[in-house]
């Protein structure tokens, strides 16, 4: 990978602290260029999944690249593999002498649910009380614009960025990052970085920065149980028949005990303690539980799982404890429902795993648990969707420090750190593979964003202060790291 040759030579450079400041005066004025750029994104529905028409995600693809290049990067392409989404590379090796840093984003996105919930079409973004809505509008093409921002605002403001920059926008985050083994092993070399910074968390409230250190892994699978040959009828044949329903309903129930504790033989086993370092981080959170209650969307009326004691800190339950979720069932359906008993029944659940658990290990003892608890002796198959396993990080490295500076500087208010409940299948292998620089994740969700679900937006106010963060992080990360070193 060749740097800058003598015919690109760089503009001459100011003193960061000037740079930093004409950046942040650009980006004032041209805010709303970059507003454009992010609602021309959210309006190519680039779902993942399969199904899902993947000729728009190849058209999220080719105007990421294109806003790459308009915004400054260079040696911008597409990268892909055979049956897979593009991912997309663009870099800025403008910086001799200095550190390179990494940025990640991703630009395909989840299906938008029940599109009835929506309040406004989903893939046409709008602005409402401060917020853009449009599914992507935080998770995550907001995370690539943060960083076509702050590039562009150092280059539009006369001065080169303060230090090489390499970015790679992935094409297939919300589907599980199916080729990312194959992708690490041929584009690792290109990738090397001093430290790199993934935009695709979330602040622990609105206006309140935060750098997330740990991230939950997941397992998942779909659970396919046959009763009988075909629906029969349940008054003809009600009585001795196993019910597929009934047997599918057994099995769920079989996985969590009352309080909704996981029942899976040892599953809780491999769980790390939690430090008192960790322990003092979060009870230095500002939490409120019915302000929790309200961001969670719960009824009143409704309890919260877990003993007593984790509900008073439901935060570290997230953040620290695995959880299992029925993501969906089928038995018939609503519409064709009708005095039967149905033969096939289907479901599938996830189970997302903490610090130390193995993806293989919960996997296999969730299979056992589920063949184990089987009722009526009814047929069932097992199928596992692709796993991940969960990542933790001390911020001991300089680098954090930096960026909670950077970060305190572009929101105006100290930064927290905090973990997350989510999943970022990238983050562990690619830290690994990168020799275990540093892995900075900052992000523009907040627990207002409804990422995933209906009617998701991102907060402007937030997403501005995050691209002035960024600003200010590249010039602290340029201070901070040393070249070629870890
Ligand atoms: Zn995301």
């Amino acid at each position: 990978m060749s740097t800058s040759s003598s015919d690109k030579s760089p503009v001459p450079a100011a003193s960061p602290s000037s740079a930093v400041s004409a950046a942040l005066a650009t980006f004032a004025q041209k805010r709303g260029q970059h507003m454009q750029d992010l609602c021309e994104l959210v309006r190519i529905p680039s779902i993942s999944f399969d199904g899902f028409p993947a000729e728009e995600v190849r058209r999220s693809a080719e105007a990421t690249e294109r806003l790459l290049q308009k915004r400054g990067f260079e040696n911008v392409r597409l990268i892909e593999f055979p049956g897979g989404h593009p991912y997309v590379y663009g870099e800025r090796l403008r910086a001799p002498g200095k550190p390179t840093l990494l940025l990640y984003a991703h630009h395909d996105v989840q299906p938008v649910g029940d599109e009835a919930l929506w309040t406004s079409p989903p893939f046409e973004p709008v602005e409402r009380d401060g917020r853009l809505f449009g599914r992507g509008s935080a998770d995550d093409k907001a995370g690539i614009v943060v960083h076509t921002a702050a590039l562009a605002s150092f280059l539009e403001s006369g001065h080169e960025a303060p230090l090489n920059l390499k970015i790679l926008v992935e094409g297939e985050e919300e589907c599980g990052s199916t080729h990312l083994d194959e992708f690490l092993q041929r584009y690792a070399d290109m990738l090397q970085a001093d430290a790199m910074v993934l935009t695709d968390t979330g602040n622990f409230d609105v206006g309140i920065p935060s750098i997330t250190t740990s991230l939950r892994g997941m397992v998942a699978v779909e659970i396919e149980v046959q009763a009988l040959r075909q629906p029969v009828h349940s008054g003809a044949w009600g009585g001795p028949l196993p019910d597929a329903g009934l047997a599918m309903s057994k099995i769920l129930a079989a996985l969590s005990d009352d309080q909704g504790r996981m029942t899976i033989p040892g599953i809780y086993d491999r769980v790390r303690p939690v430090s008192d370092l960790e322990m003092q981080s979060y009870n230095a959170l500002p939490f409120d539980l019915d302000r929790f209650r309200d961001q969670a969307g719960l009824p009143a009326g409704v309890s919260m799982l877990g003993p007593e004691g984790d509900r008073q800190n439901p935060w570290l339950t997230i953040w620290r404890k695995p959880s299992l979720s029925i993501n969906a069932v089928e038995v018939s359906s609503r519409r064709d429902a009708r005095n039967v008993i149905n033969s096939h029944a289907w479901a599938r659940i996830g189970i997302r795993l903490v610090p130390d658990m193995q993806p293989q290990e919960t996997l296999q003892a969730l299979i056992d648990h589920i063949h184990r608890v089987t009722p009526f002796g009814v047929q069932v198959k097992i199928t596992p969707e692709s796993s991940s396993g969960p990542w933790y990080v001390e911020p001991s490295h300089p680098a954090f420090a930096a960026a909670s500076r950077a970060l305190q500087a572009g929101f105006g208010r100290q930064a927290l750190f905090i973990g997350c409940g989510g999943s970022i299948p990238f983050v562990a292998p690619m830290s690994a593979r990168l020799g275990g620089i540093p892995a900075l994740l900052i992000g523009v969700e907040d627990p207002y964003t409804n990422a995933h679900s209906e009617n998701e937006s991102l907060c402007i106010a937030d997403w501005e202060s995050s691209i002035r963060g960024a600003i200010h992080m590249y010039s602290e990360l340029a201070a901070t790291l040393r070249a070629g070193g870890k």
